[in-house]
């Protein structure tokens, strides 16, 4: 199955530098930054350069660099946040939708770090 990729998307916009970010960590091939919407007193979005839809999609096709790079960039942001249990910190969660039964809103993947307060049940029901 080839990916679709829509270059308009809102998260490719930021890393073209066409609207801002509040930057948490940027590396060659990563960013994380503020959520705009946050959901919980810590709340990062963690995203590869690369134009990717889905974590399935970048799990199949970007390269050992990327993933090495991206999956880095996400535990240094737990160690920036505090959030990291055993450190003063009290634990977070990561989360990465895709597509429709995941309520996936921007089609460019990323990762979720969530924190800041206990965060409830992993699923709410939806009906
Ligand atoms: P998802 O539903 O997993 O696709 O989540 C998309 C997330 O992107 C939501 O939590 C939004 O609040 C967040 N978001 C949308 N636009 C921006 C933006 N310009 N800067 C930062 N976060 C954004």
């Amino acid at each position: 199955m080839a990916y679709q990729y829509d270059d308009t998307n809102v998260f490719a916009r930021i890393l073209r530098g066409e609207i801002p970010n509040k930057t948490v960590l940027e590396t060659e091939h990563t960013l994380a930054f503020h959520d705009i919407g946050p959901q919980a007193p810590v709340h990062v979005l963690v995203i590869p350069k690369g134009r990717y839809v889905t974590f399935d999609h970048f799990a199949a096709e970007a390269s050992e660099a990327e993933i090495a790079d991206f999956t880095r960039t996400a535990g240094e942001v737990c160690r920036m946040l505090g959030v990291r249990p055993g450190e003063g910190g009290q634990g977070y969660r990561t989360i990465a939708n895709a597509g429709l039964h995941g309520v996936q809103e921007v089609p460019h993947y990323h990762m979720h770090i969530l924190g800041g307060r206990i965060l409830g049940r992993m699923v709410a029901r939806a009906d």
